[in-house]
């Protein structure tokens, strides 16, 4: 029966003593208790906290930029418009040449 050195005074004590003899230290707790942490498995990871949730990404303020563009209808008339300046000079010129 081994001895062991009581914390609270130094005093070889058996570690099948109850209390130490020469403080009353509860040797045979302490055993327990050194007993009980060596044989306690590692403790289990710390649980990883939970992700964050996902920001919700906004649109930029680029958001109404696709818009419809009317210069096509704009140029269409202008196309439409010199077409026919262009006819009106022809038939003046027409009209003028058969004088
Ligand atoms: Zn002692």
């Amino acid at each position: 029966m081994p001895l062991v050195t009581c914390p609270e005074c130094g005093h070889r004590v058996s570690d099948a003593a109850d209390a130490c003899p020469n403080c009353g230290y509860p040797i045979a707790a302490r055993m327990a208790w050194e007993r009980a942490r060596a044989g306690q498995p590692n403790p289990p990871p710390a649980p990883q906290p939970p992700p964050a949730p996902l920001q919700y990404q906004a649109p930029g303020p680029q958001w109404p930029t696709q818009r419809k563009q009317k210069g096509g209808c704009g140029c269409v008339g202008t196309v439409v418009t010199v077409i026919i300046i262009l006819w009106v000079i022809g038939t003046c010129t027409a009209a003028v040449e058969q004088l």
